[in-house]
C-alpha cells in the first residue's frame, strides 16, 4: 500500500475506531470512568450496558461516523454533492438518527432542508442568538480532508449544510487542513499554520489552539465539564492535543476516550487526525477487527480511496 493510501486509510479507521470506543464514556465525567472502568476503557467488550449504550453493537460507531458515510455517499467525480449530502443528510435524519445531536436535529427536521439547507442552518444559528457552536459538524468532517483539490472550500460548505458558527467552521478547516496535508503533502502543519488558519475564521480559537498546544496533560482540557459538553471548540481542543502530543494512534485513543464528555466525538476526530498522521498500519489489529461490520466499512472507504487516488473513473 502507498503512503498516501495508508494514511487515508488510517484516517477513515480512526474516526470509525474513536467513535466507537468513545461511546463507551461519552456523557461520563473522570469520576464515572474510573467507577465503571478501574483500569480504563481499552476494549469494545467492556462498553457498559447502560440506557444510552446498549442501543448500539459493541464495537459500533455511531452519529459521528454515520453522517461521516452521508458525505462519503455525495463524492461524484472528484468532489462532494452538496446536495445530495444534504439529501443524505435528511433521509439519515428520517430514519433512525441514533445519537443525533440536538442542534443538528433541529436543523435536519425542517421540511424543507433539503432545498432549503443554507436557510435551515441560518435560522437556527440566528434563533441560538449566534450561540450555538456544537461539534456536530467537526465530528464528521474528517473525509473532506482527504480530497485532492477546493479541500477547504468543500469544507465550509459541508459544514454550513448544519452548522452556521464561524467557530464550527473554523474547527473544521483546521482537522481537514491537518489531514490533507498528512495525507497529501507528507507535512504535520504548524503551531503557527494552525493559528493562522483559526484566525480567519474567529478570534476565539486562539485560546483553545493554546491550550492544546500548552498543556502536557490531556486532563488539563476538562474534557468531561457539562455545562458546555459538545462544544466545537473544546472538541478541536482535544484533537490537537493528541495531534501534539500523543506519540502513538493507541496512546492518543486511550487519552481521549478515559476523560469522558463527549468522548465518542472527541475520539472520532482526534483519531481520524492520528490516523492520517500514523497510518493504518499504526492502528492495533484488534480495533479494526473488532469494529461492528468493519467489512462493510472497508468496501466503502476503499471504494472512495480508490476515486479519491483517482485509480477509478467516476462518472
Ligand atoms: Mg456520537
Amino acid at each position: 500500500m502507498n503512503a498516501i493510501k495508508d494514511k487515508m486509510l488510517g484516517c477513515f479507521y480512526g474516526q470509525a475506531v474513536g467513535d466507537a470506543l468513545g461511546l463507551g464514556t461519552e456523557f461520563l465525567n473522570k469520576d464515572e470512568v474510573h467507577k465503571h472502568y478501574p483500569n480504563g476503557l481499552s476494549r469494545y467488550e467492556n462498553i457498559i450496558q447502560d440506557a444510552h449504550r446498549r442501543r448500539w453493537h459493541k464495537g459500533a460507531w455511531t452519529d459521528d461516523t454515520d453522517m461521516m458515510l452521508c458525505i462519503l455517499n455525495g463524492f461524484d467525480n472528484g468532489k462532494f454533492d452538496i446536495l445530495q449530502v444534504a439529501k443524505n443528510f435528511k433521509d439519515w435524519a428520517d430514519g433512525e438518527p441514533m445519537g443525533i445531536g440536538a442542534h443538528t436535529f433541529k436543523v435536519l427536521a425542517m421540511g424543507d432542508y433539503v432545498e432549503k439547507h443554507d436557510e435551515c442552518s441560518r435560522l437556527w444559528w440566528e434563533l441560538s442568538r449566534r450561540q450555538s457552536a456544537a461539534n456536530g459538524a467537526l465530528m464528521r468532517t474528517s473525509i473532506v480532508g482527504l480530497v485532492q483539490n477546493n479541500f477547504i472550500e468543500q469544507t465550509e460548505d459541508i459544514c454550513r449544510l448544519t452548522h452556521y458558527d464561524p467557530r464550527c467552521i473554523g474547527s473544521c478547516v483546521i482537522a481537514t487542513s491537518i489531514i490533507h496535508n498528512l495525507v497529501w503533502n507528507d507535512k504535520p502543519l504548524s503551531y503557527e499554520e494552525i493559528k493562522n488558519i483559526g484566525s480567519k475564521y474567529d478570534v476565539r480559537l486562539e485560546e483553545w489552539i493554546d491550550l492544546a498546544y500548552k498543556r502536557k496533560y490531556i486532563s488539563e482540557l476538562d474534557l468531561d465539564e457539562t455545562h458546555s459538553i459538545g462544544y466545537t471548540l473544546r472538541t478541536l481542543a482535544a484533537a490537537l492535543w493528541c495531534y501534539w502530543h500523543a506519540n502513538s494512534f493507541e496512546s492518543g485513543l486511550l487519552a481521549v476516550v478515559n476523560e469522558g464528555g463527549d468522548a465518542d466525538t472527541n475520539a472520532a476526530i482526534s483519531c481520524a487526525i492520528l490516523g492520517a498522521k500514523y497510518g493504518y498500519n499504526a492502528i492495533p489489529e484488534y480495533y479494526i477487527k473488532s469494529l461492528y461490520k468493519e467489512r462493510e466499512y472497508r468496501h466503502k472507504v476503499d471504494n472512495f480511496i480508490s476515486f479519491a487516488t483517482n485509480e477509478k473513473n467516476s462518472n
